[in-house]
C-alpha cells in the first residue's frame, strides 16, 4: 500500500497535489510519502518479528537522503552502508552507530579506520585480508571489531545479471567451501571478534526459493562452524526482496519472506540482521516529469518528458519497467514510446506502452522511483541533479535542491596555463 492515488481526478502524495509540488519546484523531481516509508518499514518489522532476535539495517544505497534516512531512523531502522560517505550520512540522520552495517566489497583502510572511530556494530568482510587489515586497525587502537565473513552461497537468485551477486562467478563474498578454513584463521586474529556470516545473493528477486536455498545453505555452514568449535552468535540475511513495478505484478510479500525465514532458521539460535532496501523505499517515491512534446514517430509518437537517464537510470541500465501515471488522467489512453532529452537512444523509459493520453505540457509520474533513483543520478549531458521533495500529510519540503548546471561548472577549474 502507499499514498499516491488521484483525488478528484488529480494525482496526490498523502494529502498534497502533486501539481502544488511541480508548480513550487519545478520539473523533474523525485517525491517521497513518510507515511509510506513508515509503513513499509512497520511491515517489514511485523513480517520478521517471529524470527527471534533481529535488527533490521536500511540499506542506504536504495536512498540514502538524508530526511528519507531520518523518517527511516524514527521508525527504528538501522543502516547497512557500503561506505564511508554512507556510513557518514547514516550518523548524520541519527542512526546509532551500533546498529550500523557496514558491507562493501571494497572498503579502504581509511573506510574501515573511520569505522572503528565511529564505533560502528558490524563490518562484513568480503576478502580474508580485510579481516587482517581491520583486526590490525582495530588492535591498534585496542579495540575488537565486530565482524562477519561474507560468503558466497554459488545460488542463482533469478533476478537481472547486473543485481545478481550471489553466483559464484560475481566479485561479492568468499566462496562459501573456502569459509570454515578461512573462518579459523581470521578467528584468531585478536583484533577481531568474528561471529558469524553474512549473505545477500541479489536485488529486485521475484521468487523465495533461491533465497531459501542460500540460507539453508548458510545453516549446513553454521552448524559447521559450530562443530569446528566457533562461537556463532550472528548470521546476517542480506536484503534483495522485490517490488512490484507493475500494475498487477505479484512478488513474495514481506509477511511470506517472514515466514520463510522464521521456518528456516528456528534452530539457529543467533541474532538475525536484515537489509532491506528496495522494498522498504521503492514504492514510496515518484519521479515527476513535464512533457516536453509529443513527437510523431515510426510505430508510435514518442512522449519526450523532462526527465531523462541522468534523473532515473534503472531502465537504461537494467531494462527497468517504471509505471508512467498522468496526472489528470482523462480516462483514455495511448500507445508510445517514452523518452528523456539526453542525447542516447537508451534513454528511453518505455517502448511501445499503452498510457494515459497527455500532451504538451502535461505532468505524469514515473512510479516506484523511490529506490535506487536519485541516488544514481547524474549530471550527464550538462543537465541540473534532481531535486527530491519529502511529503509528511498536507505539507513538504525540498530535502535536496536542484543543483543548476552553472553552480556543477563553477566547481570546474581553469589551469592558468590554458
Ligand atoms: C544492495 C544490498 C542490499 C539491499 O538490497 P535490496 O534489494 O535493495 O533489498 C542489502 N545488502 C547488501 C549487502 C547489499 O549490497
Amino acid at each position: 500500500m502507499d499514498h499516491f492515488e488521484h483525488r478528484d481526478g488529480v494525482l496526490h502524495v498523502e494529502g498534497v497535489s502533486a501539481e502544488v509540488i511541480a508548480e513550487a519546484v519545478g520539473t523533474p523531481v523525485y517525491i517521497y510519502s513518510r507515511a509510506t516509508l513508515e509503513r513499509h518499514a512497520q511491515v517489514f518489522r511485523d513480517a520478521v518479528a517471529g524470527s527471534g532476535r533481529h535488527h533490521v539495517a536500511f540499506a542506504v544505497k536504495a536512498n540514502p537522503n538524508l530526511a528519507v534516512l531520518r523518517v527511516l531512523a524514527k521508525a527504528g531502522l538501522g543502516a547497512d552502508v557500503v561506505s564511508g560517505g554512507e556510513m557518514a550520512r547514516a550518523l548524520a540522520a541519527g542512526m546509532a552507530p551500533a546498529d550500523i552495517v557496514f558491507s562493501g566489497v571494497g572498503k579502504t583502510d581509511a573506510e574501515l579506520a573511520a569505522g572503528l572511530e565511529a564505533g560502528i556494530g558490524q563490518f562484513n568482510l568480503e576478502v580474508e585480508e580485510e579481516g587482517r587489515v581491520l583486526g590490525a586497525l582495530a588492535a591498534a587502537r585496542g579495540q575488537r571489531a565486530p565482524a562477519v565473513l561474507r560468503v558466497n552461497p554459488d545460488v542463482d537468485a533469478g533476478t537481472h545479471a547486473k543485481i545478481s551477486t550471489g553466483r559464484a562467478e560475481n566479485k561479492f563474498g568468499i566462496a562459501i567451501s573456502d569459509a570454515p578454513a578461512m573462518f579459523d584463521r581470521l578467528a584468531r586474529e585478536p583484533g577481531l571478534d568474528l561471529r558469524g556470516i553474512a549473505v545477500h545473493i541479489g536485488s529486485q528477486l521475484g521468487d523465495l526459493a533461491p533465497l531459501e536455498a542460500s540460507y539453508r545453505r548458510i545453516g549446513q555452514l553454521l552448524a559447521d562452524l559450530r562443530a569446528a568449535g566457533h562461537a556463532i552468535s550472528h548470521v546476517d540475511l542480506g536484503g534483495g526482496l522485490g517490488v512490484p513495478y507493475r500494475p498487477g505484478e505479484t512478488l513474495p510479500t514481506p509477511a511470506e519472506f517472514g515466514a520463510m525465514v522464521a521456518r528456516v532458521t528456528q534452530d539457529w539460535d543467533v541474532t538475525l540482521m536484515f537489509e532491506p532496501g528496495r522494498v522498504i523505499a521503492g514504492n514510496a517515491g515518484v519521479l515527476l516529469t513535464r512533457v516536453i512534446w509529443v513527437k510523431p514517430g515510426e510505430g508510435h509518437p514518442w512522449v519526450i518528458v523532462d526527465a531523462a537517464m541522468n534523473d532515473l537510470a534503472r531502465p537504461a541500465l537494467y531494462d527497468a519497467y517504471h509505471d508512467f501515471v498522468a496526472m489528470r488522467p482523462s480516462g483514455t489512453r495511448m500507445t508510445a514510446n517514452i523518452a528523456g532529452p539526453v542525447c542516447e537512444s537508451g534513454d528511453t523509459f518505455a517502448k511501445a506502452r499503452e498510457i494515459d493520453v497527455v500532451a504538451r505540457g502535461d505532468l505524469a509520474v514515473f512510479r516506484t522511483a523511490g529506490a535506487y533513483g536519485a541516488t544514481m543520478a547524474s549530471t550527464y549531458n550538462s543537465r541540473a541533479k534532481v531535486p527530491e521533495v519529502l511529503v509528511d500529510g498536507t505539507r513538504f519540503a525540498v530535502v535536496s535542491e536542484r543543483i543548476e548546471p552553472q553552480a556543477i561548472a563553477a566547481a570546474e577549474a581553469m589551469p592558468d596555463w590554458l
